[in-house]
């Protein structure tokens, strides 16, 4: 269910920007998924394809890019991939380390058709 009211927040989100800027058909709605948000693509895309039935958007699709855990040291003061969940820093073994991206979910783009 939780998916579900993602695609909902997604979807009243997309119509109320169609209409703020008067938007005509929107062909495809960008989705930026961090890979520790939690978020199951196919489960989202399936609930948002169930909603947008005989809706304004009902020809839009979502893409979705899946956006990789990265990491940063505070004591090394570096970015790095975080692989595997291990939440320490590869060159320093610090734990003292911040999530930077990897638990976000937003809308990138709406790509609009002629
Ligand atoms: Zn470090």
């Amino acid at each position: 269910m939780h998916e579900l009211s993602i695609a909902q927040s997604i979807f009243e989100n997309v119509l109320k920007e169609k209409k703020t800027r008067n938007l005509s058909n929107i062909e495809k709605i960008g989705l930026r998924i961090g890979s520790l948000s939690g978020i199951l693509p196919d489960s989202l895309e399936f609930s948002f394809n169930a909603l947008k039935i005989d809706t304004e958007l009902a020809d839009t699709i979502l893409e979705m890019e899946i956006i990789p855990l990265q990491g940063y040291c505070k004591k090394c003061e570096q970015n790095f991939a975080v692989h595997d969940y291990t939440f320490f820093c590869p060159s320093c073994q610090s734990g003292q380390i911040e999530i930077e991206q990897g638990m976000e979910m937003e809308i990138a783009f709406l790509e609009i058709k002629d």
